[in-house]
């Protein structure tokens, strides 16, 4: 376990009054809704980022907005730092709780409310996960666009949270562009609805606001979410080129011709052999990267989409190009990327970075990880949202080896710098958390971020709300 990153020093008047604050909550929600023994708190002490934990006071599983409410206001009157969680499964520790909080798992509210197609949205709890919406709709032709990897466990609520993206994102948007409203409980435990079935919003875009507001701001019970027709057919062409140069320019010249396919992913040579190995997907093992190209529509559109980007793949010498020719071959290749980051668990204990930057970069960008990865003496699978920019290094190391585990954690921090200076940023789709709390600094200026602070202090002046996060500790204002 590491501990390069700090947390803040827990509250003695909190952590003193442990007892009588776990009476109080266990009034606040239904019984089997608290848990405080300290091996049921053992799950909750990370995420998906596990080199860190911290074992909360107490988890509160409420099941009802009300019940969300309640526990709010007890904890904004007695100063108790709330986590909100759903899953668990964010890879920058937004989820890691700290000694004196309370977690607020939103877990339990699982119910969809409305499916509603003539407004085209459904109306779901926080506590639905992504691929549940589009499982639930599927029958009717329809699906929920932003779709990670995660999609089986991570919530709708965490999905918000973090803004969250997936392979899809590049044609249909990112969270954010499919969210239409949300039911918020603020930090007093006052309860706000933001947005509705409607495209936009009088006034300020508080929705907007929250998207991506990593728990500091509310936390969401409700979601009201967008509906998209499926396509009339879809098809994964694979892309194997001798240099990861190739295929990062390849991308940048298909998304500059104006083409746009619903998805672009990456994968280098070790990636290809990791999700080879586990999903048995088919993929070029000769190629020292390879690209995942999804074309959708009629046949005829994807014909012409196809044949463009052949073209452009020739330009940049492309060794393999294969077409899926079934809907069992088009699910087995998703199958190995979407298993890529579960597939490199089982030979490493891994890092998984996550920035962005503009396409014209990504081939000096990768070219520059590789060499901040040797310097290290440290391993990489690179596995991506490449149509996006959005990079993540899967740093690997052992994470019983402290040295090792420092060593992986300094290169990833080099190469989200190196995402920064090259025109990018440092979050792409994880969002900030614990995990790059202190690049904020690189990212922004002082001034920029005593805004971003001014912003949240005005929602949770006392900074209660996931209080370790986003922001670097020192110079909070
Ligand atoms: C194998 C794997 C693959 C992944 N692939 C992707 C991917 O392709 N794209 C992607 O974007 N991410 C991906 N992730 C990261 C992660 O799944 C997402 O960040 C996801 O949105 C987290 O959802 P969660 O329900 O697990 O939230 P948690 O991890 O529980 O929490 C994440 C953040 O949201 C806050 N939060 C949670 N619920 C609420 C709520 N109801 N109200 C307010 N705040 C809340 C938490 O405080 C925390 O800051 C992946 C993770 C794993 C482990």
């Amino acid at each position: 376990m590491s501990e390069a990153i700090a947390f803040l020093e827990p509250r003695d008047a909190v952590l003193s009054r442990r007892r009588e604050i776990i009476e109080d909550l266990s009034e606040l929600v239904p019984a089997g809704r608290l848990v405080h023994e300290p091996t049921a708190l053992v799950p909750f002490e990370t995420d998906g980022f596990i080199a860190y934990r911290r074992r909360p006071l107490a988890v509160v599983l409420p099941e009802t907005t009300e019940q969300v409410a309640a526990v709010m206001k007890y904890c904004h009157r007695y100063g108790i730092p709330v986590i909100p969680r759903g899953a668990g499964t964010s890879l920058s520790g937004g989820a890691i709780p700290q000694e004196d909080a309370v977690v607020l798992g939103l877990s339990a509210m699982t119910r969809i409310l409305d499916i509603d197609y003539a407004n085209r949205c459904a109306v779901v709890q926080a506590g639905v996960t992504n691929l549940a919406i589009s499982e639930a709709v599927g029958a009717d032709g329809y699906f929920y666009a932003p779709d990670p990897s995660s999609q089986l466990a991570c919530t709708i609520g965490g999905n918000i949270a973090m803004n969250s993206g997936g392979a899809h994102c590049l044609k249909y948007g990112v969270t954010t562009n499919n969210l239409l409203g949300v039911k918020l409980v603020l930090v007093d435990g006052t309860i706000i609805d933001l947005g509705g079935k409607h495209l936009d919003a009088t006034g300020y875009d508080l929705l907007g606001l929250v998207c991506g507001s990593e728990g500091q701001l509310g936390i969401v019970t409700e979601a009201t979410v967008r509906l998209l027709a499926k396509p009339e057919g879809a098809r994964p062409v694979l892309f194997g080129f001798d240099s990861a140069e190739a295929a990062g320019s390849c991308v940048a010249d298909v998304i500059g011709a104006g083409i746009v396919p619903v998805a672009i992913e990456f994968m280098d040579k070790p990636a290809i052999e990791i999700c080879e190995a586990f999903a048995k997907a088919g993929y070029p093992l000769d190629v020292e990267a390879l690209l995942i190209v999804e074309v959708e529509g009629s046949e005829a559109e994807m014909e012409a989409m196809l044949a463009s980007i052949v073209e452009i793949a020739k330009r940049h010498n492309v060794k393999t190009v294969r077409e899926s020719q079934s809907p069992t071959e088009a699910a087995l290749i998703w199958k190995g990327r979407k298993s890529a980051f579960g597939a490199t668990g089982r030979i490493a204990d891994y890092i998984c970075m996550d920035g962005t930057v503009p396409l014209s970069q990504l081939a000096y960008v990768l070219k520059k990880t590789s060499e901040i990865i040797d310097r290290y003496g440290l391993r990489v699978a690179n596995v991506f949202h490449a149509g996006d920019g959005n990079m993540h290094p899967l740093i690997l190391y052992n994470i019983n080896d402290p040295e090792d585990a420092a060593k992986a954690e300094a290169a990833g921090m080099e190469i989200l710098k190196l995402c920064v200076d090259a025109g990018g940023c440092l979050t792409g789709e994880h969002g900030v958390g614990i995990e790059k709390r202190d690049l904020m600094r690189h990212q922004f200026s002082d001034v920029d971020l005593d805004q971003q602070m001014a912003v949240r202090s005005a929602f949770d002046a006392d900074w209660i709300l996931n209080p370790s996060k986003v922001f670097p500790l020192e110079g909070r204002s």
